[in-house]
């Protein structure tokens, strides 16, 4: 069953998709002009994540990044906007091409350390198989699109070579057929006792152990959590004390800031492990890695010596408040003011007029992140400056006790724990050493580089959900018996088992290389990017499939695939929605 020498045929199949990659980036570029679009990378498809110029953007494609006008030509953002199916289209097929890049690294040190197993051997052929076949024929960028290659490759001389290629057509037949889609549904059935669901493939011993630890804690905890979420309850704060205890607020401080020194890959593990009980649990640090992110890199040393170590410990729950009513994806263009005035006793403060929205655990922080436009004059990202603005703990009858600051909650239908809040400014004031870095029009600039961080960080929080539907999946299939025999004996459902096994496979080994891409202090927006993009349309997929497994009981909110549902929809929105994400990813490669 499996493949012979199946490496090598991955590794063959990966040099014809490489190759079909880069006719369709060339392809794409004729589309575009001929010439790189707004802030693209040299080396387009071939980038690797080791450099290159691409820019982390969070707005549409000509919008400047960094105070620089990045359209090499005028027309290259209306281009890019007109064309936007297609570019998308490639930058889903290069994620896939990266994904199956990094199954095959993941399966090659595996086999190097002499861990790559039955499961391990079915996932990677499962995965090649089946993303090499959309490749070529059709891939979802969402349920409702597909991207076609034969839209770029008009003439179809690069898909023909790339069908007939003797890996890619032996992979695509065999590779995920019904005998190996029946045999990986059996073997995680048979590991679901100890969760042997795929060794994960990480390169140091300790990060087993971190894994294993949290595990444990979110395996207690999750019966607890579903409670929080029916109950539209904050996590209690003996949880967040708990996690402190962790050292979750602290992974990646620096120990010299009270932190725990880590890297992002054990980020991404302790991440997912904690999402994969709740994805509350494994978001309530999500604020305090961009903040202290935000500190580390930007901040001058009294604001690095005044905020690290609380927030490291968990003292200083930070809030991210970027988004307004009127001002989501296009973040260049948000209109909240902040004026500096001199007060009556002489001292001086940032004046704070407008509304944000959507800021998470809004209520109960000590600090927020705002971004605010400091400089009127200036038009887009230029003018904007990045706050760091104490405030007072709330509580859900008076959730903001500051003078000048008064919202509410917004209602949501999952993603609760933290609560999201709408937010509003009047004349609220905040001491002149809130600018961080204490130099202003450097908001955008600074918010960018950290969401590469940021984007890693929840695209493990989307494989712990993905892996949560998936394992809620498996047990009811295990347990439920229809016309006889459990719900895994029939050839659909198990089938819907064993894709979200692999998926959830390829989506953590894209992570990881993302992770450790910015571990290795490489400028990883394009790989970071990528990960989050696929992550959380699997997760979306796997919660949906699971409910389907779950029949009825999948839409009761007693079981708890209703609530990972929910939680699985946010993540192809929030941190950049995921047209957003796209575009993102295009703009780095052509
Ligand atoms: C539960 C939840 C928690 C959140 N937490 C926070 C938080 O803590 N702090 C914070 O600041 N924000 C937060 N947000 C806000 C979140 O980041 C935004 O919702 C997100 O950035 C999208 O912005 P928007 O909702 O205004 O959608 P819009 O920008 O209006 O976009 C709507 C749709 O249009 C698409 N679209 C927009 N522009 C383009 C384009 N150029 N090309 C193609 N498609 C496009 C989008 O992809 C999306 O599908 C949260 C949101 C939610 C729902």
């Amino acid at each position: 069953m499996i493949l012979q020498d199946l490496t090598t045929t991955c590794a063959a199949a990966l040099d014809a998709t490489d190759a079909l990659m880069a006719s369709l980036l060339e392809a794409m570029r004729e589309v575009l002009g001929g010439a790189p679009a707004a802030g693209a990378a040299k080396g387009g498809a071939a980038r690797t994540g080791t450099g290159g110029a691409a820019q982390n953007d969070a707005t549409q494609g000509g919008m400047a990044t960094e105070g620089k006008p990045t359209a090499t030509r005028p027309d290259a953002a209306s281009t890019l906007q007109r064309e936007q199916a297609r570019a998308h289209g490639f930058a889903w097929a290069s994620t896939y091409a990266r994904a199956l890049r990094e199954m095959l690294g993941w399966a090659q040190r595996l086999q190097a350390a002499g861990r790559l197993g039955e499961l391990e051997s079915l996932l990677l052929q499962a995965a090649y198989a089946e993303y090499l076949a959309q490749l070529a024929g059709g891939l979802p960028m969402s349920q409702g699109e597909m991207f076609r290659a034969d839209s770029l490759d008009t003439d179809g001389t690069a898909l023909a070579r790339f069908n007939a290629d003797p890996a890619v057509r032996l992979l695509r037949s065999r590779g995920f057929d019904g005998p190996a889609r029946a045999r990986i549904a059996a073997l995680v059935a048979d590991g679901r006792a100890t969760r042997s669901f795929g060794d994960p493939g990480l390169d140091d011993p300790a990060l087993y152990e971190i894994r294993e630890q949290f595990a444990r804690y979110a395996d207690d905890h999750a019966a607890d959590a579903h409670r929080w979420h029916l109950e539209n309850a904050l996590i209690p704060d003996a949880v967040i004390a708990q996690l402190a205890e962790l050292g979750v607020f602290g992974l990646t401080v620096p120990e010299d800031w009270g932190g725990l020194g880590l890297g992002k890959t054990a980020m991404c593990v302790v991440t997912e492990e904690l999402s994969r009980g709740y994805i509350g649990l494994g978001s309530l640090g999500t604020r305090s890695e961009i903040a202290a992110e935000l500190i580390r890199a930007n901040g001058t040393p009294e604001q690095r010596e005044r905020l690290l170590p609380g927030i490291a410990s968990g003292a200083i729950l930070p809030t991210a408040s970027f988004t307004e009513p009127d001002v989501g994806s296009d973040l260049a263009s948000l209109k909240t003011r902040a004026e500096l005035v001199t007060r009556a006793d002489g001292s001086r403060a940032w004046r704070i007029n407008g509304n944000k929205t959507w800021t998470t655990h809004g209520a109960r922080s000590d600090l927020m992140t705002l971004l605010v436009r400091t400089e009127t004059a200036e038009r887009g990202n230029r003018g904007l400056s990045m706050l760091l603005v104490p405030k007072p703990r709330g509580s859900d009858a008076n959730p903001f006790p500051a003078p000048g600051m008064s919202g509410g909650e917004i209602e949501v239908l999952g993603y609760r724990g933290m609560k999201e809040y709408e937010i509003a400014f009047d004349n609220f004031e905040t001491p002149e050493n809130a600018l961080l870095g204490g130099e202003a029009g450097q908001g955008f600039r600074q918010l960018m580089r950290t969401f590469e961080s940021a984007r890693i960080q929840t695209a493990a929080r989307a494989v712990g959900v993905a892996q949560n539907a998936f394992e809620l999946g498996l047990a009811y299939s295990l347990s439920r018996m229809q016309f006889g025999q459990p719900l895994i004996a029939f050839p659909r459902v198990a089938d819907k088992l064993a894709w979200m096994a692999v998926e959830t496979m390829i989506a953590r080994q894209l992570t990881l290389y993302a992770a450790r891409e910015k571990d290795g202090h490489r400028r990883c927006d394009l790989e970071a990017g990528m990960a989050k993009l696929l992550a959380a349309r699997v997760a979306w997929a796997n919660a949906d499939n699971a409910v389907q497994v779950h029949g009825g009981n999948g839409y009761a909110q007693e079981y708890p695939i209703s609530r990972v549902l929910v939680d699985a929809r946010i993540l192809n929105v929030f941190e950049g929605a995921a047209e957003i994400q796209a575009n993102i990813v295009a703009r780095a490669l052509l």
